[in-house]
């Protein structure tokens, strides 16, 4: 993990947030890379759930709710984690993940570990974030920042189901912010304060839910496969029974095999009519499916696939990083799969000095940048070059040389075979283009 974090910095994918003031914990900001990697890994989930399919709808909620939101849903009384004290070093640890834990002492411990150690019982922690509307302080009222995208979605069922016409089965996707007062050990951007969520809520026919259920861990799983992460380091696992969140019946984690051992990378839940019952009887408003035609009612089971984008980032880069030697030199790379990669293509220059080289390699830049992200680089020698792009993720090189001003060729550097082949100039748009929507497979074995 700490090369992940150290490139994520030297890179300008991700720096510790308010770092001038001596940082917050579990925040952190994201560089130009870190957000143009997380747009595409956002750009690559919507694609995957909204405009691939037919059954799936878009939907984009605030994200402070009506306070009663949050009472219907449970999340006043059951979002919370059990938290212990430790009276000795005066620091607070999830009950449920002190294994992970690290206490303040010097050699750190384990809490509870010494017999110093004095933990209290543990404690029930509301993890949600409590701030107020209005503009006066004494008549305000208090409301929550949302700790999930799910709930805008249930209470927003019966418009979308009427305006866009569906009939069950069919899912509403949301992308945004959810906020979730953790604490944790701090493994860098796996679990943080605020952090996008990429959630869908799939609404079924009740008979229909288990298959449903099977069918989207199944093709969640695919789609990580499908944007590179190697399969030996995913697996799903049930949740026990009594792991289950209050609102699950049953519920599969996508597990990555992190640097700190197999953790949730995503969940997929099985809600039942959990929600659009409890907000039917709160709101009064009725979120049941009618069929106009038969008059055939009923309340939807839902299917809940939930990824966090910062999560589903960080497993991407720490899937892709790679070191190798080749001819003596050692060289990091990103080996992102091409759609994911922050910069599609680098054009450079061979020698930045030549002024009909840099006129060559400009002009093709200003062509390539409207249709990919790219970027231009003359600064420095052309193997420093490479590695700076390498370490990025780009997955194409295209340098101009003296061949190029002879017979208008370029040379296309492939990032994980190293192959260099030339090409016209002409044609490298569309090379690119067919490369980036061609089948990619992680080089990497082990
Ligand atoms: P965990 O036990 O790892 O905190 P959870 O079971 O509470 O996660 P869910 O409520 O199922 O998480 O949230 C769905 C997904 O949202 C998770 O699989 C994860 O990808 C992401 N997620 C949840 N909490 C955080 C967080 N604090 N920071 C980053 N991502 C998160």
């Amino acid at each position: 993990m700490d090369k992940i974090v150290a490139l994520a910095r030297r890179r300008g994918f991700v720096f510790p947030a308010s770092e001038i003031y001596g940082g917050l914990g579990s925040s952190y900001d994201y560089g130009h890379y870190g957000v143009l990697l997380k747009d595409n890994v956002k750009a690559r989930w919507l694609e995957a759930m909204v405009r691939e399919r037919d059954d799936i709808v878009a939907l984009d909620s605030s994200i402070i709710l009506h306070p009663k939101v949050w009472e219907a849903s449970g999340h006043v009384g059951g979002f919370s984690d059990p938290l212990v004290d430790c009276r000795t070093c005066k620091q607070r640890f999830r009950a449920d993940k002190l294994e992970e834990a690290q206490c303040g002492r010097k050699p750190s411990k384990r809490p509870g570990e010494t017999p110093d150690c004095d933990l209290t019982d543990p404690r029930q922690f509301n993890l949600m974030f409590k701030t107020r509307v209005g503009a006066v302080e004494e008549t305000g009222v208090d409301v929550y920042l949302r700790p999930e995208t799910a709930q805008g979605i249930f209470i927003n069922f019966k418009n979308v189901a009427q305006i866009a016409r569906r009939k069950p089965p069919f899912g509403i996707a949301q992308v945004g912010k959810s906020f979730r007062n953790e604490i944790t050990p701090g493994n860098f951007i796996f679990r943080t304060l605020e952090f996008e969520q990429m959630e869908m809520e799939y609404f079924v026919p009740p008979d229909a839910a288990r298959d449903w259920f099977r069918y989207w861990v199944d093709e969640r799983l695919a789609w990580h496969v499908r944007y590179g992460v190697r399969e030996s380091h995913l697996r799903v696992r049930p949740h026990e029974a009594d792991e289950l969140s209050h609102y699950s019946t049953e519920t599969s984690d996508i597990e990555y095999l992190y640097p700190i051992g197999w953790s949730e990378l995503e969940g997929v839940a099985n809600r039942g009519t959990y929600d659009l019952t409890q907000h039917s009887e709160a709101s009064g408003t009725k979120l049941e499916w009618v069929d106009a035609g038969t008059g055939e009612r009923f309340v939807p089971h839902v299917i809940e696939p939930a990824l966090g984008v910062n999560r589903s980032m960080l497993t991407f880069l720490i899937d892709a990083y790679d070191e190798e030697v080749v001819g003596e030199r050692e060289r990091t790379v990103l080996r992102l799969h091409p759609q994911l990669a922050p910069v599609t293509a680098a054009v450079l220059p061979l020698i930045a000095k030549d002024a009909a080289m840099v006129e060559k390699a400009r002009a093709l830049f200003e062509e390539l940048r409207r249709h990919f992200s790219v970027e231009y680089d003359d600064n420095g020698a052309i193997g420093r070059r490479y590695r700076r792009q390498d370490e990025i993720g780009t997955p194409y090189g295209l340098t101009i040389d003296e061949q190029t001003l002879e017979d208008e060729t370029v040379t296309l550097r492939d990032r994980d075979s190293l192959e260099q082949e030339r090409i016209p100039i002409g044609g490298v748009r569309a090379r690119v283009a067919d490369l980036l929507t061609s089948d990619w497979r992680s080089p990497k074995t082990a």
